[in-house]
């Protein structure tokens, strides 16, 4: 945050800067340092990369921090899981704080519903960083709309058989696990009828249709279109209840929405950084390009809306730690789109006013112009959210007094407001 941050607890603000003196001293470093980034930006990265990432990040309690101490998470708060995004997002890369909160939501969804087994083979392990987790949601012909994804699970003697494809799924080339929903029930767009499990990296019948990893952005995460082709799965895979998952994975969603708004804005956050360094330095018409004041005031929008982004996302955060994953529906749909458009709209301004050099290597800047792109949809489209926004809004802001028959009659006496007369 560039201003005071009064909406954190002193822990709070003391929890983000050992964050980040833990991310840039102990694991972006070495083996996964700059070289690290560019290698994964250029899809030369690899399993082991990913692996030994994880293992540091298990290490040090940044895997499922809100997931409690019983469930082997750190036993930390949804507001520390959003400001160690933050720290993640401004210290590493996008794809290294996506697989984070992969383990954030995921882990979470795994603890409140997963049995013993599910706890102990998968969760514990994840959350030490021992297991890549991928989450296998997107089919070809549904993404947004997840409820009419074509993927199916039918009951076979004791076991799962899992027939479908999902694509763009991150991770999907390294997945020691796959977190997927199929529908076991019911018909395309209920929401009963669908049931989430876990999968075996190594199962029989995974397979990669298409590498998908040389997108706009988002590079370096072994993203796949995968084919689940009579995937046998044990009966005790099943997270839940058969057919009742809808709502574990609208509030998982709950969660994701806030961690990847978070992270993008933390990268924009080090984009902002480097642009305002940049331009107080860069010389145009003998004076320096923060002098203009077309640049000066961007870099105080950029400031100013980042300030408030922070803040929108810090209260979605605190109300789940308050009443639970499921609570803050609005306020975590208001801090998504306005979290995410605002940091690509960050990160393109610093490109903007830092110039040719900003679309080099030189500087990370246009990496994550490219990265945060996908956050405007990805979890949830900003104009999901809007939607999500108007609904709640329309009937906070409903006033009983307001008298429907002025409207398009306000020259008569009556009044738009019956309280008043
Ligand atoms: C970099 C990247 C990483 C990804 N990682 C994963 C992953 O790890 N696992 C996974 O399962 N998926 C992943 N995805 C997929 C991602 O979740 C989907 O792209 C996203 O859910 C949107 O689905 P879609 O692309 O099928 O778009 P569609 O659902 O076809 O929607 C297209 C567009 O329609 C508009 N739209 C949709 N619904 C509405 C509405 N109700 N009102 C108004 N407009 C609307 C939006 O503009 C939306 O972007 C990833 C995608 C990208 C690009």
């Amino acid at each position: 945050m560039i201003g005071d941050d009064t909406a954190l607890t002193d822990e709070e603000r003391q929890y983000v800067s050992n964050t980040v003196d833990v991310l840039e001293n102990e694991v972006f470093v070495g083996d996964l340092g700059r070289d690290h980034f560019r290698d994964l930006d250029e899809n030369e990265e690899s399993r082991s990369d990913w692996s030994e990432y994880l293992r540091r990040m298990g290490e040090r309690d940044l895997l499922g921090i809100a997931v409690p101490e019983e469930g082997g998470g750190p036993g930390g708060s949804f507001v520390e899981t959003v400001l160690a995004e933050q720290a993640l997002g401004y210290c590493g890369t996008i794809v290294h704080a996506c697989q984070a909160s992969l383990t954030q939501h995921i882990g979470h969804t795994m603890y409140e519903h997963g049995n013993a087994h599910i706890r102990e083979t998968y969760l514990e392990p994840m959350l030490e960083g021992e297991l890549i987790v991928s989450q296998a949601y997107t089919d070809p012909g549904s993404g947004t709309d997840l409820a009419r994804a074509n993927t199916t699970a039918e009951k076979v003697g004791d076991e799962w058989v899992v027939d479908g494809e999902k694509r763009f799924i991150d991770f999907g080339q390294y997945g020691d696990l796959y977190f997927l929903p199929a529908r076991t029930s019911g018909t395309d767009g209920d929401r009963e009828g669908v049931s989430l499990f876990v999968i075996d990296g190594d199962a029989d019948g995974i397979e990669i249709l298409e590498d998908q990893s040389n997108w706009h952005g988002f590079r370096g995460t072994g993203a796949a279109w995968m084919a689940f082709d009579g995937v046998t799965v044990p009966a005790e895979n099943l997270v839940g209840e058969e057919g009742g998952a809808w709502p574990y994975i609208t509030d998982e969603l709950n969660l994701e929405h806030l961690t990847v708004a978070r992270y993008c804005l933390g990268a924009s956050e080090k984009a902002l950084e480097i642009a305002s360094n940049y331009t107080a330095n860069r010389e145009v018409n003998e004076q320096a390009v923060s002098e203009y004041q077309a640049v000066n005031h961007a870099v105080a929008e950029m400031a100013t809306e980042l300030d408030a982004a922070y803040l929108l996302n810090t209260r979605a955060a605190r109300m789940l730690d308050a009443d639970g994953i499921s609570a803050g529906r609005m306020e975590g749909a208001m801090a998504k789109w306005f979290g995410n458009d605002l940091a690509h709209e960050i990160a393109d301004t610093c490109i903007q006013i830092v110039g040719g050099i900003a679309t080099t290597e030189s500087y990370p800047i246009e990496r994550t112009q490219r990265d945060v792109r996908a956050g405007r949809f990805l979890g949830g489209a900003s104009e999901v959210m809007k939607s999500v926004v108007q609904h709640y809004a329309y009937r906070s802001l409903a006033d009983e007094t307001f008298n429907p028959d002025y409207v398009g009659n306000e020259l008569e006496e009556s009044l738009w407001n019956e309280e008043r007369a």
